[in-house]
Parts: structure tokens; C-alpha cells; sequence
């Protein structure tokens, strides 16, 4: 699945709407220091419904609405869209019946998170199987953090074959396997 494009408003530093075109290829973002890189990467986990704070540098899930500044008050909500073509219908069986996902999170003080595709609100679970299908996904091997590599050459065999699972896109699988078991 190809992401074309990453629309934020509120969410940490982007204050103002921000749309960004993703174009195919390898994409590197520049910037001096505290300019929001990480914070763009971040946006793509949590709206692929990362839930835990710590991967958002937060305590808890509102540090990501736009915290104000000096010159401009804080925000109620935060909102991130994230565009995935979707033109070679590889999306998950139930999201195949456009050329373009629509994918949006948005978190509002109080009231909590709600997803939308392409317009139909949708639980964040689905949000989170559709991109564990895809092997993309908040915890994808795909986005690499500082320190990751590191990691995966300590880690224990069990947590190295979760991680080869997912690259592998079978971790979906396992998700409705444990579920199925609970029913
Ligand atoms: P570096 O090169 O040091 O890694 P970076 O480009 O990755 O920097 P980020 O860490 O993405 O920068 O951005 C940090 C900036 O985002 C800081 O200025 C911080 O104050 C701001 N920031 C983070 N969360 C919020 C928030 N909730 N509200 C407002 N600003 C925020
Ligand atoms: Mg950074």
C-alpha cells in the first residue's frame, strides 16, 4: 500500500492545517532540530491507532493535541487524515471498494478518539487490523525508530519472531486467532 498523502491540524506542533503530498520512492525529511520531524512520523503510527502514549512521547493520549504557545492557545482536538492508494486493491477484504482510503483519526479533550474510512466510522480496532493485513501498521518494522536496530539484535528469539511476523504480514491472523479463542 502506497501512502500519498498526510493531513494534520492540531496535533503537536502543527497547529495549522498541514497537507503533505507523498510521492512514491523514498521520501527523507530535513529539518533543524525541534522543527517536527519525529512528530510527523508519530502522526503516521497514531492515526494507524497507536495507543500508547510513551511511543507519542506523551503521558497520556491528548499530549497530542496542540499544547498552545505563547502566542496561541491551545487546541481542543487533534486530527490526522492519512491517504493510502489503494488502486491495486490490496486493502483487507470490507475496504476495497475505492481507489483511495481515507483514513482519520481525530482525539478531542474529554471525549476520547473516533476513526473514520472513507468517510464510515469505524471502530479502532479496524483501523489497527487493516494495517496489520497491509504489514504496515503503528508497530510495522517499516517505520524504524533511533534505537531499534539495537533492539531487535539483543532481542529474545520470541519478541525477533513477533517482530519478522508482522514484516511478513501474518500478525492480523494471530490477532482474530486470539480473539476467536476468547469468544
Ligand atoms: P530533532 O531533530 O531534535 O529530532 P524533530 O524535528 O524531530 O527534532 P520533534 O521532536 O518532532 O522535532 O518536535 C518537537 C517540537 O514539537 C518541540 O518544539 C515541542 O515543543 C513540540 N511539541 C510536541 N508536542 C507538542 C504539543 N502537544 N503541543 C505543541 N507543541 C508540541
Ligand atoms: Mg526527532
Amino acid at each position: 500500500m502506497h501512502f500519498s498523502r498526510l493531513r494534520l491540524t492540531g496535533f503537536k506542533s502543527f497547529v495549522d492545517p498541514t497537507d503533505l503530498v507523498i510521492a512514491e520512492g523514498l521520501t527523507g525529511i530535513v529539518g533543524p532540530n525541534g522543527c517536527g520531524k519525529s512528530n510527523l512520523l508519530e502522526a503516521m503510527r497514531w492515526v494507524m491507532g497507536e495507543n500508547r502514549p510513551s511511543t507519542m512521547r506523551g503521558a497520556g493520549m491528548e499530549d497530542v493535541i496542540f499544547a498552545g504557545a505563547a502566542s496561541r492557545p491551545a487546541r481542543h482536538f487533534a486530527e490526522v487524515t492519512l491517504h493510502i492508494d489503494n488502486s491495486r486493491r490490496l486493502a483487507p477484504a470490507g475496504f476495497n471498494d475505492s481507489d483511495t482510503l481515507e483514513v482519520v483519526r481525530r482525539i478531542t479533550r474529554d471525549a476520547g478518539s473516533a476513526y473514520k474510512v472513507n468517510a464510515r466510522e469505524v471502530r479502532a480496532r479496524d483501523v489497527q487490523m487493516l494495517f496489520a493485513d497491509a504489514s504496515t501498521g503503528a508497530h510495522s518494522p517499516a517505520l524504524v525508530s533511533q534505537g531499534q536496530i539495537s533492539e531487535l539484535i539483543r532481542a529474545r528469539p520470541k519478541a525477533r519472531r513477533r517482530l519478522l511476523e508482522e514484516a511478513a504480514g501474518i500478525s492480523g491472523l494471530y490477532q482474530r486467532r486470539h480473539e476467536a479463542e476468547l469468544k
